[in-house]
């Protein structure tokens, strides 16, 4: 694993976080970047954010159709993000 990723990679990086435990080295590399980076902070406060949001929403949600629902609203929150970084 290297350590200087591009804010591309972060924001991937950022998004597994959501999804799995990061290494200690994934951790430091996010730590390194957004120390540098004011982009991927701003990011990163608004996917929490967002990912905050969903948390509380899924506990409210039906048990059943949460697998399924929350990995749609996964993806329109990564698209979403994405739509923002091409926008610049
Ligand atoms: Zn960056």
């Amino acid at each position: 694993m290297k350590m200087k990723l591009n804010c591309e990679e972060i924001s991937e990086l950022l998004s597994a976080s959501l999804d799995r435990r990061l290494s200690l080295a994934e951790k430091l590399s996010l730590r390194l970047h957004w120390a540098m980076c004011k982009f991927c902070r701003e990011y990163k406060r608004q996917m929490l954010m967002i990912h905050q949001a969903l948390s509380h929403w899924k506990k409210t949600a039906p048990q059943s159709e949460d697998l399924q629902l929350s990995l749609k609203a996964k993806q329109s929150i990564k698209d979403i993000l994405q739509n923002q970084v091409s926008e610049g």
